[in-house]
């Protein structure tokens, strides 16, 4: 049962009387919150009781995605909304919520319309009626009814796929398998009639449902936007576009020490991004086959944390930058290597593999099972092995033996290696041959911590991957590494091969891979990428989530924010809060912004009668006096409706005064307060920089405000004018 209504219900009543209607744009699973802020805006000890009817109209998200997305607003919506137009409905609460539509009636309390209005709010009664038949509607009814043809009633499977690529989800992601597999199934049955691609087909509801239905989890999660990342493709647009600044970039030298990497073309420039709700982007050379180098190090220390444990592993390996070379012959105080990402505590981590971990394992075996860690953590994707890279690497290797030797002089290996196999292994790990797609999915898979986010499967405990990212952040980039967990402050790890991984905890992975390197040997596109990516969006670890920030956080949904903003302002306006209207506009709120219905603060403050917020809504914010609701009524007819003959007449005033205020004349510089300013400390006074006329209403104190026909670009400038990089003002 939605067991939010009542309470919401009762909550809201008060502000709600009048024609109030209110769409509340909240995903499933945010009710707790939801609730709580109605609560607050409800603590109001004036409230009167109130007998108005209220609907309540559920839309589902995927109906408004359907209208947004796919401009499919549907007849029964429209018919609907033009009778309620006509009728002109008493108050409606549309809380776009769940699958449900659901009316019920006003218990709350609240002050009585006026006698001759009453007529307008007659349905009264005291029950909660949902509708049945809507309730029972299932996620895939929804999903049919959102992509099918109102002309054919069949849904076009093509259109359908599509839509579901937008979220993230591609059609060959392993939790769809079932639905494309039925997909097949059906096209076969149907005698391919639609030709060679199963994924043309056109399906009746009952045959959709059933294709889809054992994915279906997954599928509504995706459409009701309930992925890390909300709104997938905006961020992928943002991806896009650092993507192509970073192609501009052409400095930067290929490895030369083997010729397989020196062969590569330089302009060669991928990323991939895979989100810990496997969430799929790619763009550039994301197929390019290239080799793991170094992108090996943090993987095969995994699997040494996850057999061994840390203690075991860090007795023999440090945790500490090196601040040199990844070659560098050095080891620590300690004579041991300074951490398992330079090349001595990767081979120092490969012995223990080979002395430790699978002590009876041959040479052969032990790589099998290295790669099959690989293959799990990438969810199936392309890992391969390049042996001419191999044989390379191991002729080329003259530092790489004289750290394993070194190491072997200061007694730091395990007993019972075997050197000569252990930079074998080194060199075949270094020789891993994989591609961006796969990359971003394993990095996905440490973001995720140690669950593959594509198949689900549980690769390496949550505390393995805590010092897997650990040891990443400080020490993934060779000699950069200070510099770039101080600039980027994320987990990363660069290959020689032009590669680097970026993990942002809890959220997604990235690959990006291009073979140019810098003078440390660390890819100059890919740190280009990450410096532009932390820049536009809040994911350095230490950026704050909370308060404002000139950085977008992808994690958030958009409208959701929007649509809690908006019901703050509304609750406000309705319960005559002017302190808290005065808190969103200092904090730089847009205060004309209105609900699904057209509804503006103004609105609301007008039916309740709170002529010191009308004022304020005037006075100091400069909003329009006359917008309409869906409904076409103004501020003024709500006012009338509900018989504040103060508003009504401060209102008509306003109004005839803004006829004859002529709109280039404002006044001069003011810096004053109104009666609704009084409770502002002293020094917080808003400065409004006008020139000419004054307000057609000056306040009782005295304040002359800028005409109420000032443009959008006054207002503006007004708000503005206060620090909005001061929450707290
Ligand atoms: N194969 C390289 C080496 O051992 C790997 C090092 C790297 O990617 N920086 O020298």
């Amino acid at each position: 049962m939605f067991k939010g209504v009542p309470t919401l219900a009762n909550l809201n009543l008060r502000f709600l009387k009048g024609n109030s209607r209110i769409a509340l744009l909240l995903p499933r699973g945010k009710a707790t919150a939801t609730s709580l802020d109605l609560e607050d805006a409800n603590a109001n000890p004036n409230n009167t009781p109130n007998t108005n009817k209220i609907n309540v109209d559920v839309y589902s998200e995927e109906d408004l995605l359907k209208r947004a997305k796919f401009g499919h607003t549907g007849k029964q919506v429209q018919q609907k909304i033009s009778s309620e137009k006509k009728l002109r409905t008493p108050p409606l609460l549309n809380l776009v919520f769940a699958n449900r539509k659901l009316s019920f009636y006003d218990t709350s309390s609240g002050p009585k319309p006026c006698e001759e209005n009453a007529k307008l709010n007659q349905r009264r009664n005291y029950s909660i009626r949902p509708h049945r038949e809507q309730e029972q509607r299932n996620a895939e009814d929804v999903l049919f009814d959102m992509f099918a043809s109102e002309e054919t009633g069949l849904i076009s499977m093509g259109k359908f796929l599509a839509g579901l690529k937008t979220t993230g989800i591609r059609r060959t992601d392993p939790r769809v398998r079932e639905l494309m597999d039925n997909l097949k199934k059906v096209h076969k049955l149907n005698n391919y009639e639609t030709g060679s691609s199963a994924e043309t087909q056109h399906l009746n509801r009952e045959t959709f449902k059933a294709v889809v239905s054992p994915n279906i989890v997954l599928i509504a999660k995706a459409f009701r936007q309930q992925f890390v990342i909300p709104d997938f493709s905006s961020f992928t647009k943002d991806i896009e576009e650092i993507y192509a600044n970073c192609k501009a970039n052409t400095s930067g030298k290929l490895a030369d020490y083997i010729p397989q990497l020196a062969r590569y073309s330089p302009n060669l420039w991928g990323v991939s991004v895979c989100t810990v709700d496997g969430q799929r982007f790619s763009i550039g050379d994301v197929d390019e086959p290239f080799t793991l180098q170094s992108c090996s190090k943090p993987l095969t220390y995994a699997i040494a944390l996850e057999k061994l444990g840390p203690k075991v592993v860090h007795s023999f390996v440090g945790q500490e930058p090196s601040g040199r070379n990844f070659n560098e012959l050095v080891l620590d105080q300690n004579k041991k290597p300074h951490n398992p990402m330079i090349n001595a505590g990767a081979i120092l981590t490969c012995s223990l593999m080979n002395a430790l971990v699978k002590p009876d394992m041959t040479s052969a075996e032990i790589f099998d099972y290295t790669m099959s860690w690989f293959k799990r953590l990438s969810g199936g994707e392309y890992i391969s092995f390049n042996n001419a890279v191999f044989l390379s690497e191991r002729e080329a290797a003259d530092r790489n033996y004289a750290l394993g030797f070194y190491m072997r002089e200061n007694k730091c290996f395990p007993k019972r290696t075997n050197l000569k196999e252990v930079m074998d292994y080194y060199f075949q790990c270094c020789s891993m041959e994989t591609n961006c797609e796969a990359m971003s999915v394993i990095a996905a898979s440490l973001a995720n911590g140690g669950i593959c986010p594509t198949t689900e499967e549980k690769v390496f405990r949550p505390e393995v991957i805590r010092d897997v990212l650990s040891i990443m952040h400080s020490c993934g980039t060779y000699d950069y590494s200070g510099q770039f967990a101080f600039k980027v402050g994320l987990p990363a790890k660069t290959g020689v091969s032009g590669g680097m991984m970026l993990v942002i905890p809890n959220v997604m992975g990235i690959f990006a891979w291009s073979p140019p390197l810098d003078t440390l040997g660390n890819t100059v596109r890919g740190l280009q990428f990450c410096d532009e990516l932390v820049s536009r969006f809040n994911f350095h670890r230490y950026d704050n989530l909370k308060h404002l920030s000139n950085k977008k956080d992808p994690r958030k949904h958009r409208y959701e924010t929007k649509g809690l903003s908006i019901v703050n302002l509304l609750f406000s306006a309705a319960s005559g809060d002017v302190t808290a209207l005065r808190r969103h506009r200092l904090s730089g709120m847009d205060i004309t912004l209105a609900d699904y219905d057209g509804r503006t603060a103004l609105h609301l403050a007008a039916s309740e009668g709170h002529l010191e917020c009308v004022k304020f809504l005037l006075e100091q914010c400069h909003v329009p006096h006359n917008p309409k609701d869906r409904w076409g009524n103004l501020p003024v007819d709500e006012a009338e409706n509900f018989c504040h003959s103060d508003v009504v007449e401060y209102l008509k005033s306003w109004a005839e005064k803004s006829k004859d205020a002529p709109q280039e004349c404002f006044p001069e510089a003011v810096t004053t307060t109104t009666e609704a300013d009084e409770e502002l400390p002293t020094n917080t006074t808003t400065s409004v920089s006008h020139s000419g006329n004054t307000s057609p209403i000056p306040s009782e104190s005295g304040f002359r405000s800028p005409s109420p026909l000032s443009s959008e670009a006054e207002s503006t400038a007004s708000v503005a004018s206060v620090d909005k990089t001061k929450p707290g003002l």
